[in-house]
């Protein structure tokens, strides 16, 4: 061991670890509103530590000797301005107390820094981010810990006023025969934590349904009082939980202070019996779009906790959060078990399934509420479209999407393929990452001047479940810069008839030029051709039926680093277009070529432009579009006869 100091050989002082001690600054020099939240978090740290023994009773109970009521104590000293929290729970080791209380940070430390230098006030963050424990040094100047572990001989004493550093010793004789005695030494500002009123008031707030039951003892000597039974709330019929008390269990298993959006609570009974009390949070935790997307939902069996690790829901709904207790799973399920027990397995179905038509349910009953839901998570449960392919339907009913037809509001797809147009036989999607740039895209014109809609997708994970989806309701999903957009059966929204109905014909003419252009363009494009997906741009671009969605194509580019192979797309002419019908007479008429070409390239630019990407070459372009300028104002140099050079060569 390093850092040894003290007299004796087992003492030692040891540096918290750098987040930890910025941590813990700030919570000495807090000026954090809600400074009771630390008694919230002790408490349940005691909890924890009665539950984690009540687990591992079950295959050796033993373990409890002679002291099998599993309790959290406080004691509260007015006089010398103390507070006491005591467990009689698994406790900690030495090497424990080292590494849970000062030398390891877990991944919450460093977001509860992150996210509370963004908050003016942390004090609502500290329970989300598991930093708890630190949360002591709010209110108390010093903070002792006494621990045994269970079954050991010795017990540890840590201490530390929270600045920089904590000291490790062999605790004396007054250290509990098991588990952990957390002793404040109250700062001038908290002295109120000494009264035993404040205190039980405060537990009755925070601390009313953690499920061991917790006493309080006002001032030495006193008569101990039980202020919270300990009772499981899952248990208790729903006719007698109030809202406020399904708020504070969410408050406890969530650790967060919003309300729940909704609350699912019901027992199944039958060939397996089990009790489930979940809640879809108001807002998004911290960890969302962490990448082990892990779930928190607690698994008991008959009232004992086993683990919050299980995974019991999929990822995709790893928002999730509350309790499901089982009657038939063996206490002693190992980790192995967690993944192959088959009454397990047809829980995890049973209870998905449950919370989808929940959802379903929402949906039709609150619209507004449910929306609401969407805007929070949705980019969450789309993960399930890819990943979860026997649920895709029943997801498809629950997703709602921006579209052309309302830009601002959620659509679901029943909705889109309610108003789809005489004819239109896809889905239409467009994908990118900015929702006002995509609205503008040209791809949307043609689409738009048939009122045909349009989905707008811009989560990361569209890109993903539209390559898996086959469709919905028996509509392929089609993007609207891949392949042949094939409009032609559908008549424009405005169009008396006849403006339409010459496609071929115009394509035609354009053929001289689509061939000029292909080839002046050479491997830039794979091919150049003409579209009904336009209205009012003259140009745009798209991926070949063949390959990958450009969007996608760009996603997959960036992941690799930028570098790598994309496809060539298709330039798309708009033939209705003036610039288009007088570029395509002069080809057809054999009209200068390099002045063509010239065109060709600043339309693949002008394409590339728009769908949000530099050109291709931007010191050519840019001498193009200088001389074209020149031309425009007459400022051409008299020696160049005014016709910029194919090698953009025009300068000033
Ligand atoms: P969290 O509870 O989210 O893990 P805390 O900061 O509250 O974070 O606690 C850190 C760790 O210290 C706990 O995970 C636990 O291992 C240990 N610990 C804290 N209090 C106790 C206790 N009373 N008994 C046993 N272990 C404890
Ligand atoms: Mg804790």
């Amino acid at each position: 061991m390093t850092g040894e100091s003290d007299t004796s050989p087992a003492s030692e002082t040891r540096a918290f670890e750098a987040d930890v001690s910025r941590l813990l600054h700030m919570m000495v020099h807090s000026v954090y509103s809600k400074k009771d939240v630390f008694l919230r978090e002790l408490i349940s740290n005691a909890a924890d530590a009665c539950e984690k023994l009540r687990y591992r009773a079950v295959t050796d109970v033993d373990l409890l000797g002679g002291d099998a009521a599993l309790k959290v104590l406080v004691e509260t000293d007015k006089v010398a301005g103390r507070l006491t929290i005591s467990d009689n729970g698994v406790g900690m080791t030495r090497d424990e107390l080292v590494e849970n209380l000062g030398t390891i940070a877990r991944s919450g430390t460093r977001a509860f820094l992150e996210a509370a230098a963004g908050s003016g006030d942390g004090s609502g963050l500290i329970g989300q981010f598991g930093v708890g424990f630190y949360s002591a040094f709010m209110v108390a100047s010093e903070v002792v810990v006494v621990s045994r572990a269970v079954g050991a001989e010795e017990a540890w004493t840590w201490r530390s006023d929270g600045s920089g550093s904590f000291t490790v010793e062999p605790a004396g004789d007054d250290a509990p025969a098991r588990g952990t005695r957390v002793t404040m030494i109250l700062n001038d500002d908290s002295k109120e934590f000494a009264e035993a009123a404040t205190v039980e008031r405060t537990i009755r707030h925070y601390s009313a349904h953690v499920p061991v039951p917790v006493f309080v003892r006002p001032d030495p000597g006193g008569d101990e009082k039980e202020v919270v039974d300990g009772t499981a709330l899952w248990v208790k019929p729903k006719s007698e939980i109030s809202s406020e008390e399904y708020k504070e269990f969410y408050h406890f298993v969530s650790g967060n202070w919003d309300a729940p959006a909704f609350t699912i609570h019901y027992r199944a009974e039958g060939r397996q019996e089990y009790t489930v009390l979940l809640f879809v949070p108001e807002t998004q935790p911290f960890d969302l779009f962490d990448p082990d997307r892990r779930g928190r939902v607690r698994l008991y069996v008959r009232r004992v906790f086993i683990t919050d690790d299980a995974d019991v829901l999929p990822s995709w709904l790893r928002f999730v959060r509350g309790v499901i207790d089982s009657q038939d799973l063996p206490l002693n399920l190992s980790r192995e078990m967690l993944q192959t027990n088959p009454l397990l397995a047809a829980i995890r179905k049973a209870v998905t399934n449950r919370v989808l038509s929940e959802l379903e349910k929402a949906a039709g009953n609150d619209a507004e509420a449910y929306t609401k839901f969407w805007a929070t998570f949705g980019a969450v449960l789309k993960e399930g479209l890819y990943e979860d392919p026997e649920r895709r339907d029943a997801l498809f009913k629950l997703s709602r999407f921006h579209t052309t037809t309302d830009p601002e509001g959620w659509r679901s797809l029943s909705d889109y393929v309610g108003a789809m147009k005489e004819n239109q036989t896809a889905i239409y999607y467009a994908i990118g990452e900015n929702p006002s740039a995509l609205a503008e895209a040209p791809h949307l014109e043609g689409f738009r001047a048939r009122g045909i809609e349009v989905l707008l997708l811009t989560d990361p994970v569209d890109s993903f479940w539209v390559q898996a989806a086959v469709g919905f309701d028996g509509k392929p999903f089609q993007s609207v810069t891949q392949g042949k957009a094939d409009l032609d059966a559908i008549p424009l929204a405005d169009a008396d008839g006849s403006k339409d109905d010459d496609a071929a014909a115009r394509a035609g003419d354009v053929a001289t030029l689509s061939a000029l252009f292909k080839q002046a363009l050479g491997n830039r494009v794979s091919d150049v051709r003409t579209s009904d997906r336009l209205a009012t741009s003259p140009a745009c671009l798209v991926a070949s039926e063949a390959g990958p969605d450009r969007q996608f194509e760009r996603l997959m580019a960036r992941q690799r680093g930028g570098a790598g192979g994309r496809m060539p797309p298709v330039l798309e002419l708009n033939p209705r277009k003036a610039l288009v019908k007088a570029l395509s007479e002069q080809a057809s008429r054999g009209g200068e070529a390099a002045r063509l070409e010239e065109a060709a390239f600043m339309l693949l630019a002008s394409a590339e432009i728009l769908d949000g990407e530099a050109p291709s070459d931007p010191a050519a372009f840019n001498k193009r579009l200088l001389a074209m300028m020149e031309l425009a104002f007459n400022a051409a140099p008299a020696d160049r006869g005014g016709a910029p050079a194919a090698d953009g060569g025009a300068d000033g």
